[in-house]
Parts: structure tokens; sequence; C-alpha cells
């Protein structure tokens, strides 16, 4: 029985267990590997790197702070936890862990165009996903925004503030744009094509968006499909959702299941880096002080 255990080992769950170990409360880290910070080419607003930094070294980094604690760390995935009294008992296919305490730090992953070479494109930079991450990066340059409903024209409205030249695609089978939507993204100066895109192309530094009516190239696409957030763990406990399927926290980043905590992208907010490294402070602490004093689980040892 861990006093915590921490699924998902992103920049959340990396800096929550670092937190907690510093609380001298045993730890457990489970994670199936699939960081979206992984996908990152280079992040100029994570903070301390001006020149920017690759989403790896964030996590090489964060992995080599927590190795300086004897933290348990496993590499699998929770395939569902069940509340008892003595606290949570998760399973993975390889066996079972328990924990007074949980904190889901597992993360969303982006839904992505049907194109071949995806990882490849994104580390391009042809392919984006988050313009709250890099629309600085691409002021002035010529973007496409791929989408299937009212999320794209929002994200279209918001990238019109760093390039006149946008247009807005649409993925088979989207929502066909209502008159409003038309008349606030000819408002804006944005241009929008519903023919539906039938295929993806990246050549070099460029990306085609290949629909009925021909071919159109941009130096940036922005797939706008949305998110699949990873709560199955936290709604299989009971835990409140969203409409979108994002954790409800509160101010401490615990959910409305006693002893279960959230942080990071999984839980609602902004899905960024910074939010999700100050939501696992917050958590963490607010873990730690909710646990009995002065009986450390098992002594973490510097090591
Ligand atoms: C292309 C791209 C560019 C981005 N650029 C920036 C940027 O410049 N700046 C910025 O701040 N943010 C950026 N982001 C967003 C940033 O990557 C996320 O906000 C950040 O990764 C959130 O961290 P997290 O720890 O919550 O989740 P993640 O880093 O996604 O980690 C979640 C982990 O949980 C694991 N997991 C999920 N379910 C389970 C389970 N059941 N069992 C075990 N493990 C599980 C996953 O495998 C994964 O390893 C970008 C994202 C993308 C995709």
């Amino acid at each position: 029985m861990y006093d915590a255990i921490v699924v998902g080992a992103g920049p959340a769950g990396l800096l929550a267990a670092v937190y907690l170990a510093r609380f001298r409360r045993s730890v457990a880290v489970i994670d199936a590997g699939q960081s979206r910070v992984a996908l990152i080419p280079r992040s100029h607003n994570y903070p301390g790197f001006g020149d920017g930094v690759s989403g790896l070294t964030v996590l090489d980094m964060l992995r080599a702070q927590l190795g300086h604690y004897a933290v348990d760390r496993l590499g699998a995935f929770v395939e569902g936890a069940e509340r008892r009294e003595d606290g949570f008992h998760l399973q993975t296919r390889t066996g079972a862990l328990a924990a007074r305490q949980l904190l889901l730090a597992t993360g969303v992953t982006d839904i992505p165009p049907a194109m071949p070479h995806v990882r490849e494109a994104l580390e391009a930079g042809v392919l984006r996903y988050c313009p709250v991450c890099d629309a600085y990066e691409v002021i002035d340059k010529a973007v496409g925004v791929y989408a299937d409903g009212e999320a794209g024209v929002g994200e279209a409205l918001y990238l019109r503030h760093f390039s006149a030249d946008i247009t807005l695609f649409m993925a088979p089978g989207g929502q066909v744009l209502t008159q409003a939507q038309r008349r606030r993204l000819a408002e804006a100066g944005i241009r929008w094509n519903e023919a539906p895109v039938h295929a993806v192309r990246r050549e070099g530094v460029r990306v085609a968006a290949v629909h009925e009516g021909g071919t159109a190239w941009c130096d940036t696409l922005y797939c706008a499909l949305g998110v699949a957030v990873h709560s199955q763990i936290a709604q299989g406990l009971g835990a409140t959702l969203d409409g979108t399927g994002y954790v409800q926290v509160d101010a401490h980043h615990a959910t409305d299941v006693p002893g279960l905590y959230a942080a990071g992208d999984v839980s609602a907010g902004l899905n960024q880096i910074a939010v999700a490294l100050g939501g696992a402070a917050i958590a963490a602490s607010a873990m730690h002080r909710a646990l009995p004093m002065g009986t450390p689980g098992t002594p973490i040892a510097s090591r």
C-alpha cells in the first residue's frame, strides 16, 4: 500500500511524484509512455528557455530529476481502478497496485488528420495542434485550419490575430457551416472551403489540403479535430467530468471522489505544460496534507 500512486508520467505526473517524494511519501508512478510532450519539436513558451526547448528534453530533465528519489516506476497501462475502504486498487496487465491516494495525470491525445507520417509533419512544423503554444511561430504565414465544425471557426478566428492569410478546410462528414458562421469568417477576412478534404499531404516545408475542387497549399495546417481525454479511470471511479470529458477539479485539484486528484491536460483548464506543472504542485501539496503527518508510509531515501 503506497501513500500515493500517480498514473501518467508526462510533466504533471513526473513533477507531482517529485513533490510527493520530497514530502517523504511512498510513491509509485505508472505510465503508458505516450506523453504529448514527446511530440513537441521545440517549445518557445516553456519557462526559462528563451531559445526554445524540445519536448523530449523537457521529459528527460523531469525524469532525471525524479531519478534522485526512490520512487517506484512502472511502464504499464492502468486498465481500471476500484476504491475500497483502505484506498485505491489499480489493475494493470502485469499486476495490481494499491495506494491511499491517487493522482491522475493521464493527459489527452490529439485526434490526428488522416495523413501519412503525422509525427514527421509535426516535427517539420507543417502540422500543428495548439495555437496557444505556437501561433507566434506562424505570424504572417499562409495558415490552414482543418476541422469538422464550430471548433474550426473558433480556431480560425483565433489565428486571424496572427496572420491575414487564413483558410478553413472541412474534414469529410463535418458540419455544414451556418450563415452566422460564414458571416463571422467573412467579417474577419477568413476564407473557407467547404469541399471535404479527402487527403492531407506534406511536401517539404509546405502542406496541401486536397479536396474535390483542387489542391490548396499552406505553410502550416492547424488540425482542430479535438482531443480524446484520458479520463476513463476517473469516470470508472465516479468522478464528475465536463461535457468534453475533462475531469472536474477544485482549487486543490481534488475531484469529487475523496482521495482522487487530477492534474495536467486531463483536468479541466488550459492544456499547457506550465499549467500541468502548476496543477501537479498544487495537487501533490494537497495530497500530502490530507495524509497522516509524522508517519511516512515507507521511508523515502534520497538516491
Ligand atoms: C504538437 C504539440 C505541441 C505542443 N506545444 C506546446 C508548447 O509549446 N507549450 C506548452 O506549454 N504545451 C505544448 N503542448 C501541450 C503539452 O504537450 C501538454 O500540455 C502536456 O504534455 C500536458 O502534460 P500532462 O502531464 O498532463 O500529459 P502528457 O504529457 O500527455 O502525459 C500523460 C501520460 O499519461 C499516460 N497515460 C494515459 N493513460 C494512462 C493509463 N491508463 N495508464 C498509464 N498511463 C497512462 C500517457 O501514456 C502519457 O505518458 C503541445 C502539444 C502538442 C501535441
